[in-house]
């Protein structure tokens, strides 16, 4: 096994977190450092320890967003920077806008625009009042949002002008709950019928002053929902709470210094933009990157060097794009102040940490969680050498385990080594969801024995690493073996002509199931059947022929969620031309060669 040794890498700064054991063995989270500790007893609100507790301190002046807009064909990048302290001030206007329009404690209010300083604002200004954020990706069509906004019971949104007039004007009527509509647009006037309301004009009036509400921990805040991978999107529920899990991890897997620039790539309308392109680095005093463009990769590495980005996180489509891009385009660039890169959404091919190494000059730390652990929980951390392709360690406060289904529904842990089974969390952590909205059962049953069960099938090493096999609704059953998919689809990978793959189980009456891979090629292959016996061969010499692929179809595209993960339920029922369930995700093909890119 090859690893990337922690100590042949030059940190430039010293790291937050050096000793992996001594301090997961001193670990307790009733002792875990309280950023709102300033807030009085029991208090706890997101917005405290992100925005006010900067306030008279020394980041105060502290440029907190750097909001990259336009980008000139000469690599000139144009920027609009709000500090802490602006970010504050406005944060507080806009609490007292929903006081005035008698929005309160545990109501909900949703985000459906792009990237731009609005949508921080009304994060920021509704978590101080105690009202709940559900922040939507923007590109959603009028069926998701209203979907969702049902579900969520939605009473009031912001919204721009233009995704208003294009989505919303015509469902108006179906969004019973939404009890106000603000509209992020100088030429917009109120509109009482429709609920309208101009986001600035009340910004205008109200006072910058607006005591916070003094929510505690488990209060309700932040409502996510799924990427819907594995099917219909869950709402999950989060709490004030999460905030001690999101500035401990800011500071253990992605090593945030107060100093950085920093560039999360996920929009906030998904778990990762949330946690780690809002609250994390504002509760780090950071200077965070807001691209307010979706994917491209001049453009991406244009900003990465420009804005002399330190610590970037990102995913792993997005990095497989920038490998598809070529080697040629990266070198034109140099990144002499990137000095952390992390990764999180999907299984990162060893391949790809080591491209980082090779292209970026930083191997990539991939990490793992999900929307509902509202946190990092295992991950490549500076603490310890990264092995590449696995997702790391448990992070301090956080003990998982593997575990095997008996019959009777309850579960044993597996202690042995390399043994795949279901990835488990022991319960106690900050951040874990407290609901799936309407689904009381299905939330009931993701716990049994003091365990959170996550519905990956993983194996440890016997140093303690974490392999990712691949999610339990897309495990194979083919001839007695269970195949996990990214083992299969990281051999694939590895051809030099594959750039992206995705495996699925199909029904087969001697075998059960047999592996059926679909691919994409790198720019400059051409899909032949010359091609095709080369990937085959490639895959049955890693894999055995019990494991490798019987057939592979060559796609121009693979269909992603929007959030970027390969969606391989929808292969599987269009291979096998059965309904193609909840869509509500699925990146459109226009989409398709530039996704926005996030958990
Ligand atoms: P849904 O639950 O609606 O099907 P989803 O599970 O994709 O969607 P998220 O919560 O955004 O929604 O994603 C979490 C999942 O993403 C994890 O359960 C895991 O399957 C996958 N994942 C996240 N990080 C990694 C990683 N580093 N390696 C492998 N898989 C990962
Ligand atoms: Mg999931």
């Amino acid at each position: 096994m090859t690893v990337i040794h922690k100590a042949a890498k030059d940190w430039k700064v010293d790291p937050n977190f050096v000793d992996y054991e001594g301090t997961r063995r001193g670990f307790d989270w009733s002792s875990a450092p309280d950023v709102c500790a300033g807030m009085g007893p029991g208090a706890c609100n997101i917005a405290y320890a992100a925005v006010d507790r900067h306030q008279d301190g020394p980041a105060a002046s502290r440029t907190a967003l750097r909001f990259v807009s336009a980008l000139d064909t000469d690599g000139a990048v144009a920027t609009r920077d709000m500090s802490y302290g602006e970010l504050g001030r406005l944060t507080r206007q806009f609490t007292n806008v929903l006081r005035s329009l008698a929005i309160g404690r545990g109501d909900r209010v949703f985000t459906l625009m792009g990237r731009t300083p609005e949508l921080y604002i009304s994060i920021m200004g509704a978590l101080r009042n105690g009202s709940v954020v559900s922040p939507l990706f923007s590109a959603f069509g009028p069926e998701p949002i209203a979907t969702r906004l049902s579900i969520g019971e939605c009473d009031v949104l912001i919204t721009t002008k233009a995704i208003f007039r294009k989505k919303l004007a015509k469902i108006r009527d179906q969004l019973t709950s939404v009890r106000h509509i603000l509209v992020v647009d100088d030429t917009v006037d109120n509109d009482a019928a429709r609920g309208t309301l101009n986001f600035w004009h009340l910004m205008d009036k109200a006072d910058d002053n607006a005591p916070i509400e003094p929510t505690t921990a488990d209060d309700p805040a932040l409502l996510h929902f799924t990427s819907g991978t594995t099917g219909t999107p869950k709402g999950a529920l989060h709490v004030h709470g999460a905030v001690q899990m999101h500035y401990l991890t800011g500071l253990y897997a992605l090593d945030l210094h107060p100093e950085d620039i920093y560039w999360c790539t996920a929009d906030p309308g998904w778990v990762t933009g949330m946690s780690y392109g809002v609250i994390s680095p504002l509760l780090h005093g950071v200077t965070s990157i807001v691209d307010e463009a979706e994917f491209d990769a001049t453009r991406w590495y244009t900003i990465l060097q420009s804005q002399g980005v330190s610590v970037w996180y990102t995913a792993p489509t997005a990095i497989r794009m920038l490998i598809k891009a070529g080697p040629e385009l990266a070198a034109q660039f140099t990144f002499p102040h990137l000095r952390f890169i992390a990764s999180v959404g999907e299984p990162l091919n060893a391949e790809a940490v080591w491209w980082g190494q090779r292209v970026l000059g930083l191997p990539i730390h991939d990490n793992w969680w999900q929307t509902e652990t509202g946190g990092i929980m295992i991950a490549n951390t500076p603490a310890f050498d990264i092995k590449p392709g696995s997702m790391g360690r448990p992070l301090p406060g956080i003990d998982a385990c593997v575990v095997r289904h008996r019959d009777d529904g309850s579960v044993s842990v597996i202690d042995e080594p390399d043994v795949e089974g279901e990835l488990a969390l022991k319960l106690g952590w900050p951040s874990m969801f407290r609901e799936y909205l309407h689904q009381e059962d299905r939330y009931r049953k993701c716990f049994t024995d003091g365990l959170y069960l996550t519905g990956d099938l993983v194996k440890r090493d016997s140093d303690g690493y974490f392999w990712f096999v691949g999610r339990a609704d897309d495990v194979i059953k083919s001839a007695g073996h269970l195949i996990g998919p990214f083992e299969v689809e990281n051999a694939l990978t590895d051809h030099p002509a594959v750039a992206e793959a995705a495996v699925i189980g199909k029904p087969d009456p001697t075998v059960g199931e047999v592996v059926k891979a679909f691919v994409t090629l790198k720019d400059g292959f051409s899909a032949d059947d010359e091609l095709r016996l080369d990937v085959l061969g490639h895959a049955r010499k890693h894999l055995g022929a019990a494991v490798a692929p019987k057939e592979i179809e060559f796609v121009d595209s693979l269909p992603h969620t929007r959030s970027g993960k390969i969606m391989r339920r929808l292969l599987k029922a269009r291979e096998l031309g059965l309904p193609e369930g909840d869509i509500s995700t699925v990146e459109t093909m226009a989409e398709t060669h530039a996704p926005a890119v996030s958990s």
